[in-house]
């Protein structure tokens, strides 16, 4: 197939510069290896809309940070994409850290950040009774918020695909050859498709993609980050997304509430051989919750329900790479996006696109683009009175199939249903939450194995967990 424009990668970033491509007259494809979107950095991080006080002025983070925020909080709106304008506190420990809470208040205000303001320990807990004492003063960023990271990628690789792209999947991308101004994309299974632009969205792969075209210009250092997320009995510990000054190796651990009322603490920052590293440790975990506690010390890690790792795209030089390649003409890097990423993601579709604009891509307006998603009717979020009146028009919302989340048979069918369809069981999960309470799909699992067999006209056997080696079960008895 020939193409205007072939995305490699369908994280948060490919996904949203899909999207974007799509109001203009162009043939987009987007590609990954994976056989679902959202499978890299993408479906593990801490989910923050991050208020942009953090990255250094004059930056591409910093631009694209505060450019971003409204920006994300809009086309989540329109994506009908859980999140929340909670608001984020910043907190020192001591007379050293307040300098610094000070120099992130300055900091933010040079990148155009809004509403922030320095306040004492005593303040903060007034608002947050659970901090810790030790508290000496915090930064408070209203503009902060959270998003579910993964829900959020759906949603843009679904209206990119309603507004006209093509999602490959289980493509990965060994070679890609120019001839005549033309690309050549091949995958690992001598798949190929032809495209005039390449965006190279590869996350923690994108220096491998762009060596396929001779660009050796950057190199993607891993960093692994673990988490620990908690039972909804401790989601309501804190309100804000509580941070401790940051340091060289991050923004520190925070403890957040999540959009689906979880607590979430993490993520430690580990240098890792491999975007492949993504097992937690003792070590990793322990220090978590040490160092969670020490904002909030009446976290109940008793409660916890599960633990994570993502990994983080770094370069040396610490800014976001969104730039025409300087060996490869026709051939964008939006590399090296590590936090904050998911804050900027609208932002950076825009700068890509304009990219193309300035490199004389002709862009006619696609007077069709829809920018909004379809409600995914969420059984959860509905009044009683709303759950009466779902039911009688859609009886199967009326059998719940996950009972920590109250996900229905319903939610689960619309959802193999809709694009991007998920391929699995952890598909599944991420478009409906069955699987993610805490019983961790004990109870769901074979009913959800049923529905997606059944939509899928397809025997038990064929369901997996995750694609590839991961089949649940082997055969009748
Ligand atoms: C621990 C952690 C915490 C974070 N917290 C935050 C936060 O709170 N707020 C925030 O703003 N940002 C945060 N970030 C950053 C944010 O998650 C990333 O910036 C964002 O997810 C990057 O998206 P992406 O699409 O570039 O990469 P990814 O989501 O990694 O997507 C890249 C895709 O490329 C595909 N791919 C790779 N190689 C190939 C190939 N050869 N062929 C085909 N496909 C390929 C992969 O399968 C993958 O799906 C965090 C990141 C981590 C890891």
């Amino acid at each position: 197939m020939n193409y205007d424009v072939a995305v490699i990668g369908a994280g948060v970033v490919g996904g949203m510069v899909a999207r974007e491509l799509t109001k203009y007259k162009l043939s987009t494809v987007l590609i990954d290896k994976e056989n679902d979107v959202a499978c890299g950095a993408s479906k593990a991080n801490s989910g923050i809309i991050h208020g942009g006080f953090d990255p250094e002025p004059d930056t591409l983070k910093a631009k694209l940070n505060a450019m971003g925020v409204q920006k994300l909080y809009a086309t989540a709106k329109a994506l009908h994409v859980p999140h929340k304008n909670n608001g984020s506190f910043v907190c020192a420990f001591s007379e050293e850290e307040d300098k610094t809470v000070k120099e992130l208040y300055e900091r933010g205000l040079k990148n155009g950040i809004k509403g922030m303001s320095v306040i004492s320990g005593d303040e903060a807990r007034k608002m947050e009774p659970n901090l810790s004492p030790d508290i000496t003063s915090v930064l408070n960023v209203p503009s902060a918020g959270i998003i579910c990271p993964y829900e959020l990628t759906i949603a843009a690789v679904g209206n990119a695909m309603k507004n006209g792209a093509e999602l490959l999947t289980d493509f990965t991308v060994t070679s890609i050859i120019n001839t005549d101004g033309m690309f050549t994309v091949s995958s690992a299974d001598g798949r190929a498709v032809s495209a005039k632009y390449i965006i190279n969205c590869a996350g923690c792969y994108s220096d491998k993609v762009a060596n396929m075209v001779g660009d050796t210009s950057f190199e993607i250092i891993p960093r692994a980050g673990q988490y620990i997320l908690l039972d909804k009995k401790e989601g309501a510990r804190v309100t804000h997304t509580i941070f401790q000054v940051p340091s060289k190796e991050g923004k520190g651990i925070l403890v957040s509430p999540t959009v689906d009322g979880n607590l979430l603490t993490g993520p430690t920052a580990e240098a890792v051989d491999c975007p492949m590293c993504v097992n937690t440790t003792p070590d990793g975990l322990a220090a978590v919750q040490k160092l969670a506690a020490k904002s909030v010390p009446s976290v109940q890690f008793r409660e916890v329900i599960t633990s994570f790792c993502g990994v983080r795209s770094s370069e040396k030089n610490g800014d976001f790479i969104i730039e025409e390649s300087k060996v490869q003409k026709g051939f964008v890097n939006v590399a090296a996006i590590d936090s904050p990423g998911l804050s900027s993601c609208v932002a950076i579709a825009e700068y890509t696109v304009d990219i193309l604009r300035n490199m004389g891509v002709e862009l006619i307006e696609n007077t069709d683009f829809d920018g909004t998603r379809e409600d995914p009717h969420f059984f959860r979020h509905m009044t009683d009175d709303e759950k009466n009146e779902y039911v009688k028009a859609h009886p199967d919302y009326g059998k719940i199939i996950c009972r920590c989340e109250t996900v229905t048979e319903g939610e689960i069918r619309d959802a193999i249903r809709r694009d991007p369809k998920p391929q699995d069981i952890d598909g599944v999960k991420r478009r409906t939450r069955s699987g993610m309470g805490r019983c961790q799909g004990g109870f769901c699992k074979p009913f959800v194995m049923k529905l997606i067999a059944e939509e899928n006209k397809t025997a038990m056997e064929n369901v997996t967990k995750n694609g590839k080696e991961s089949a649940m079960v082997i055969g009748k008895i």
